[in-house]
């Protein structure tokens, strides 16, 4: 198994709770990848925004019994505050559709009625993609799920799927404090413009709240992996850390072509009749697979067609001595704060990444993740410290005049601060910015991009890159799962979870 994030970790864990000798190769000297915490000034920081939805949906925290091992949830309700650059007050989404509708009411009441349209059409359509991403994607299960379901959901897939998500938008919201914030947390997380035709289903985010909990493990997002770690070598998996791999080795043609095994950029090699890789799938085809086989040489042609995506996110963690008080928000920001520009910012915003430029008011996701959990605070939180965390969008990895020395992160902070009642930026007591080439140096994201499959459930009837959607490769014995396999991005873990199943069925 070539890499310990999440989707790593789980379908190892998945394939040594079945008995199979797991090795679980490492590049860094910690497992979590971008779902990890770390210390930092103190206390305890996410490398992700740490609002985990998807993840709680599965089966997996019951199947690999991490409660036993150490993970616990905090929900976080209300889930989220949802504030426009362009003013207006802030309106709270909860897990409940009434208290949601509430605040609307109270926020934008002339944005109620179409809220509820919005939740009508898009409630279904969820859950019929979570069902559907807790297996690997066929026809045939997509249509059984459906049909379990009446058929519910499937008109919305179907339709916003053909649409862009703006146009999805436009049609229930007019308001950027609905419009933009529904983006952010959708296509912009994911590095798309809204405007793109196609990316419709990214306008379901709003309604994944009324679905699906947010939660925070207790200790943070690195008690994901630390549990799954554990489930793993529980079942008697062994983990090698700093153990980067640079070679997928494979048997010449006259042996059959199948994958041989591995080797580490300091020539220690491993022989296995399984590899799996969890990380980008450019660099296992294109970098990793020497001497591939003659079934694979298409699969490594195509590949090298793809483009590859650049980072686009970026992240700040600092200490603070207080708690920033957001103008227009009666809560203290536990849950994110979401911080949109307009519909034609973003789309603007997209563009400007291959200028190497950033909105001069990007979108942004806010929190102090130690107001839900002291345990993460320098001391305890006793000293009145706390952890703050803003996450920029469209930050592109190649910014103009590079990132190393660059003000731009300083910058957001600032226009954080314009949101803020007076002395937020007195009370940093000390910051980092994490930023595309950090990602890249760091955790090993070629070019800082997080990878993330786009296509949704529907993925399964046309997809180009079959690997993505089915796991296995052309090579006999690799297979490949994490964030850029289907359903893809965010602490999901159902594509490491849909490998080891795909893993199981081959070899038993
Ligand atoms: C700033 C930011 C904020 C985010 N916020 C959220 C959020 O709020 N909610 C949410 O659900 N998701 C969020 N995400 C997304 C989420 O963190 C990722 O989608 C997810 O963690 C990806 O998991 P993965 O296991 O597929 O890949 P990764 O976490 O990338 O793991 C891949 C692993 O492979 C290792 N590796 C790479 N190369 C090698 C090699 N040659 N040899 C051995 N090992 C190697 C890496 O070191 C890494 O540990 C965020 C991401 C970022 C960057």
């Amino acid at each position: 198994m070539i890499g310990a994030g999440h989707n790593g970790l789980v379908t190892a864990a998945y394939l040594a709770r079945a008995g199979m000798r797991t090795l679980l190769l490492e590049a860094r000297d910690h497992v979590g990848g971008t779902a990890a915490s770390e210390p930092f000034g103190g206390g305890t920081v996410n490398i992700c925004n740490c609002d985990h939805l998807t993840f709680r949906t599965t089966p997996v925290i019951d199947e690999l019994a991490l409660g036993e091992h150490g993970l616990t949830y905090l929900d976080v309700d209300p889930s989220q505050h949802n504030l426009a650059w362009a003013g207006g007050p802030a309106w709270t989404a909860s897990h409940s559709i009434d208290d949601t509708i509430e605040s609307l009411r109270a926020t934008f009441p002339d944005e109620v009625e179409g809220y509820q349209r919005y939740v009508r059409a898009a409630r279904p359509a969820i859950e019929l993609i979570l069902a559907a991403a807790a297996e690997p994607p066929s026809p045939v299960g997509l249509t059984k799920h459906a049909l379990r379901r009446r058929m519910a959901g499937v008109p919305t897939l179907l339709r916003w799927s053909r649409r862009s998500a703006a146009d999805v938008m436009r049609s229930f919201f007019r308001h950027d404090a609905l419009l933009g914030t529904g983006m952010v947390t959708g296509p912009m997380v994911w590095g798309i413009s809204p405007e793109f035709p196609g990316s419709g289903l990214g306008a379901l985010t709003h309604a994944m709240r009324h679905v699906g909990k947010v939660g925070r493990p207790v200790g943070g997002s690195g008690m994901v992996p630390t549990s799954l770690l554990r489930a793993f070598e529980h079942h008697g998996g062994t983990l090698r850390t700093a153990s980067r791999v640079d070679t997928i080795m494979c048997e010449p043609d006259s042996a059959g072509g199948a994958v041989r095994g591995v080797a580490l950029d300091d020539g220690t090699e491993f022989t296995a009749p399984v590899v799996i890789s969890a990380c980008d799938p450019h660099r296992t085809f294109l970098s990793w697979l020497k001497h591939p086989p003659s079934s694979a040489r298409r699969l490594v042609e195509r590949w090298r067609d793809v483009p590859h995506a650049q980072g686009y996110e970026s992240k700040i963690d600092a200490i603070i001595s207080e708690v920033p008080r957001i103008r227009g928000l009666d809560h203290p920001p536990a849950a994110t704060t979401t911080i949109a520009p307009s519909l034609g910012e973003i789309h603007r915003g997209h563009g400007m990444m291959a200028m190497g430029a950033v909105l001069d008011r990007p979108g942004m996701l806010v929190n102090v993740p130690t107001l839900l959990d002291p345990s993460m605070a320098p001391d305890g939180g006793r000293d009145g410290r706390h952890v703050f965390s803003l996450e920029a969008l469209f930050t592109p990895y190649g910014l103009q005049g590079g990132w190393d020395g660059s003000k731009e992160p300083w910058r957001w902070l600032e226009r954080f601060a314009d949101l803020c009642e007076p002395g937020f930026l007195e009370s940093i007591v000390e910051w980092r910015a994490m930023t595309p080439d950090v990602y890249e140096t760091e955790f090993h994201l070629p070019a800082g991009h997080a990878t993330s499959f786009a296509g949704g459930p529907l993925a399964a009837f046309r997809n180009r890159n079959p690997e993505l959607t089915n796991y296995e490769t052309d090579v006999s014995g690799l297979y490949l799962t994490g964030a850029a396999t289907f359903p893809g991005a965010g602490v999901w873990g159902a594509s490491g979870r849909n490998c080891a199943t795909v893993v199981l069925d081959q070899r038993s």
